[in-house]
Parts: C-alpha cells; sequence; structure tokens
C-alpha cells in the first residue's frame, strides 16, 4: 500500500469538509476523484498530500502516519516523493520551460548542468520540441501544463497529484494533456491522483472514487462509511 488514510476529518470551521474519509491506493494506479463541486475533493487531495493537516484521522504513506513527522521531514517527502501539477501551471516566469523543469532536480542537490540535460530529455518527451527554451508566457497553456507535468515526474516521484490538470485547457488541448499525464506518470511507475469533474479524465484513469458532502460514496450511492 502506497498511500492510506483512515477516518479522515477536516473542518475548515463551518460544516466539516470530509467526515470519517477512508482511502487506499496502490502503485501503478490512477486515481480519479471525482464528485460535486464543494464535496471535499481538493481538502482530500491536500490532506493525502501533507500539505492540509486532518482535524482528525490519519494519512499513511508508506505506512508512516504523515502527522507524526516534523514540518521539514514532510518538506522532504514532498520534494522528493510527490510530484504535483495544478489546474494553472504554476511555472517560474522568469524561467523557460526547460529551465522550470530543471528546478525540482537542483533542489534534490543534481548538479546544474545535469539537471538541465535530464530536464530537456523530459520536455522532448512530452513533446515540447522549442518551446522548451521559451518562457512560460510565450507558450500555450496546452505546453504550460505539458512543462508542468515534466516538472512533476523530474524526481522520478512515488505519487503524482493532480488538481484539475486539465481544467483551463479548450477540448482539443484537454485530450493531448490527459494522455501525456497518464504515460508520464506510468513512466517513472507513479501513483497518479487525479482531482476532476472532467468525465473524459475519469474514464481515462484505472480507478473511481466518488465523493458526496466529505464522505466516500460507492457506486450505487450508498455511503460505506457512515452508512446514510
Ligand atoms: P471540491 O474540491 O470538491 O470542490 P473543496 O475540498 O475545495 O471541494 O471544499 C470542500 C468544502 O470546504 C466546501 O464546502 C468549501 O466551501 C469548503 N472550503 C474549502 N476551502 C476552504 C477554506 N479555505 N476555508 C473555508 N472553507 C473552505
Amino acid at each position: 500500500m502506497i498511500l492510506e488514510a483512515r477516518n479522515l476529518l477536516f473542518d475548515y470551521g463551518g460544516s466539516p469538509a470530509l467526515r470519517g474519509l477512508n482511502f487506499l491506493a496502490n502503485a501503478g494506479e490512477s486515481v480519479a476523484i471525482v464528485g460535486p463541486s464543494g464535496c471535499g475533493k481538493s481538502t482530500l487531495l491536500y490532506c493525502l498530500a501533507g500539505l492540509l493537516q486532518p482535524t482528525s484521522g490519519t494519512v499513511l504513506f508508506r505506512g508512516s502516519d504523515l502527522a507524526i513527522e516534523s514540518d521539514a521531514a514532510r518538506s522532504e517527502l514532498r520534494l522528493h516523493q510527490f510530484g504535483f501539477v495544478f489546474q494553472t501551471s504554476e511555472l517560474v516566469c522568469e524561467l523557460t520551460l526547460a529551465e522550470n523543469v530543471a528546478l525540482p532536480l537542483e533542489l534534490v542537490g543534481s548538479s546544474r548542468r545535469r539537471a538541465a540535460t535530464t530536464a530537456r530529455g523530459l520536455c522532448e518527451q512530452l513533446g515540447l520540441g522549442d518551446a522548451m527554451h521559451r518562457r512560460p508566457a510565450r507558450v500555450s497553456g496546452g505546453q504550460r501544463q505539458r512543462a508542468a507535468i515534466a516538472r512533476a515526474i523530474a524526481v522520478r516521484p512515488t505519487v503524482i497529484f493532480a488538481d484539475e490538470p486539465t481544467g483551463a485547457l479548450d477540448s482539443a488541448n484537454r485530450s493531448v494533456v490527459l494522455e501525456v499525464l497518464l504515460a508520464a506518470a506510468q513512466s517513472v511507475g507513479a501513483l497518479l491522483l487525479v482531482v476532476t469533474h472532467d468525465s473524459e479524465v475519469a474514464a481515462a484513469l484505472s480507478r473511481r472514487v466518488e465523493l458526496r458532502d466529505g464522505a466516500a460514496v460507492d457506486a450505487t450511492g450508498s455511503n460505506p462509511v457512515d452508512g446514510r
């Protein structure tokens, strides 16, 4: 088991965003986290990634409880083991796409030259061609998302967390970026978790977890957690 959540509860202060949620995922899986807006999908993703601390319950990464790790250890874990892709790519605007992809490699200790070579290889693998030498403002949204995916897999993470990765793209780019994301996750053997409201994205992944009001529901709509 790579990632497990037990009885997760998350409260922003109003009604709980997660209410006793359980979740399991293995290496090599690709999991769509789906459900209506506001049902807790992003909150779940951020709790699983250790970016939000659950109000109660446990997140285990390879059997270790994220909550008992120090902040520094959690940051190290995110840097080495986790990759992130967001709706908009959040690239550093002063750097070229290839330089953006090289950044996490330098952060984990690669020399600048080695990081640059690996980054260029990844950009080629993801079909960026000459666009890799341009800054984010000079390329298309689809190319920016490819660069964000290349950056997410650069350190060969164990888990890739993606929050609406195709949400800001037009329909032509959506399918292509989805294919690139799946192939990229597969190329490094990562578990891929994708929050999405796009049924095409959900259908392309190996499994779906559906949330309703902060809890998981199974295919019949019953709630295995609290029996509603
Ligand atoms: P989803 O990703 O499914 O749209 P979220 O996880 O973003 O859902 O949100 C779940 C619930 O928590 C929603 O009711 C939302 O309004 C609330 N929420 C999300 N972020 C915050 C926040 N920073 N402060 C207060 N409430 C929040």
